[in-house]
């Protein structure tokens, strides 16, 4: 096993989480992340390989690296995704072996979650953003609600755990209020964690809008109206960006004594950026380090790698990658820049 110093940029942040995306091609078009006609993919030829994707990954985890997402574009439609966790999931550092998991549509999930999990892949976040058929294609703009729950309970029935559940909300789209709160019945009732995610300006089509974006705020209000909330504390929340809170039956009262019934998360990463406390780094499907989902500039380890470069030479430009990670996303300042790559390019 190789152990090199830990990825600790200018401001002390240590970054122990890499995100991995494995294809920016997706079976969706979520419109908050994809025009209806998709975007122009990435060249194949400029893909990362199986063990490509595996080098890169063993070079991060000897730098503390502890935990180890798959995403994309839809992680499930690259044919190797098994490979790559058997390959991930082997290495090890000086924390032990990666923890592996997987943001995914879970279209196809039902397939192959088995199979996944057997090969090391521990945990799964399913994006779901309603449990309505018209407006998942109004939404999506595909037919596919059946097939994503199927993948959701067949990962929960393979020995993911936990599951959890992403949802962005868009206004004037999925944001009836008895349709978010049945999202939390749906997720309390199969022990699957929810987590509203304010939606970012991230979108392919640049159609972001502050003013029509949903806060965390306006989120919470909404599930009040089905369910008690009671915030954790802030402790449990470490790096995570979720605040957490305990949901009770309405009118039992937040503070009762009762266990409550599970937990829902929200991510402010808009109103109430975490990046303080960011340990992430990203590794797109065609190579190259982002230090931050927000970043305009990436460091290339392609090219070096098909050069001939060492292991050594590649935690360098990942070192120096880190190094230069600004202290926030800026999206709250007027010079705001979104990043040239969409969300499905970047992996989120
Ligand atoms: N296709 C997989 C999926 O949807 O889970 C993985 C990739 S997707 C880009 C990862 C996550 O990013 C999803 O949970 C999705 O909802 C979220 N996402 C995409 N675009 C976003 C945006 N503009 N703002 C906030 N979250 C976004
Ligand atoms: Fe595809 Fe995920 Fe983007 Fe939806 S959010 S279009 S499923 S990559």
């Amino acid at each position: 096993m190789v152990t090199r110093d830990p990825l600790v940029d200018s401001y002390g942040r240590v970054h122990r989480d890499l995100r991995i995306s494995v294809t920016d091609r997706c079976s969706l078009r979520c419109t908050y992340c994809m025009p209806e006609d998709g975007v122009p993919w990435l060249p194949r030829a400029t893909m990362l390989t199986t063990e490509e994707v595996v080098r890169i990954a063993d070079v991060a985890v000897s730098m503390g690296i502890e935990e180890v997402r798959l995403t994309g574009g839809e992680p499930l439609l690259r044919r190797d995704l098994v490979d790559v966790v058997a390959g991930i999931t082997a290495l090890e550092g000086p924390a032990g072996s990666p923890e592996v998991s997987m943001t995914t549509n879970a279209i196809g999930l039902a397939k192959n979650a088995a199979a996944l999990h057997e090969a090391g892949m521990t945990r799964v976040n399913v994006s779901l953003d309603t449990l309505r058929r018209d407006v998942f294609i109004s939404l999506a703009k595909r037919d596919r609600l059946a097939d994503t729950l199927a993948g959701v309970h067949a990962a929960a029935e393979a020995g993911m755990v936990p599951v959890k559940i992403n949802t962005v909300l868009m206004r004037g789209v999925n944001d009836a209020p008895e349709d978010v709160v049945a999202l939390l019945t749906f997720a309390l009732e199969h022990g699957y964690e929810l987590r509203f995610i304010e939606q970012m300006p991230l979108d392919a089509q640049h159609g972001w809008d502050r003013t029509q974006m949903i806060t965390g705020e306006e989120i919470l209000g909404m599930l009040r109206t089905g369910y008690d909330l009671a915030a954790q504390p802030d402790e449990a929340r470490g790096s995570a960006p979720a605040e957490l809170f305990d949901v009770r039956p309405l009118g039992v009262g937040p503070d009762a004594g009762s266990p409550p019934l599970g937990t829902v998360g929200a991510i402010a990463s808009v109103t109430m950026p975490f990046c303080g406390s960011c340990d992430r780094v990203r590794l797109t499907a065609d190579g190259m380090i982002r230090n931050c989902l927000f970043a305009t500039g990436e460091t290339d380890l392609r090219t070096p790698m098909r050069e001939g470069a060492s292991d050594d030479e590649l935690a360098d430009l990942l070192r120096a990658s880190i190094g230069a990670k600004l202290p926030g996303h800026g999206i709250n300042q007027p010079d705001f820049l979104q990043p040239p790559r969409p969300m499905s390019a970047i992996g989120g």
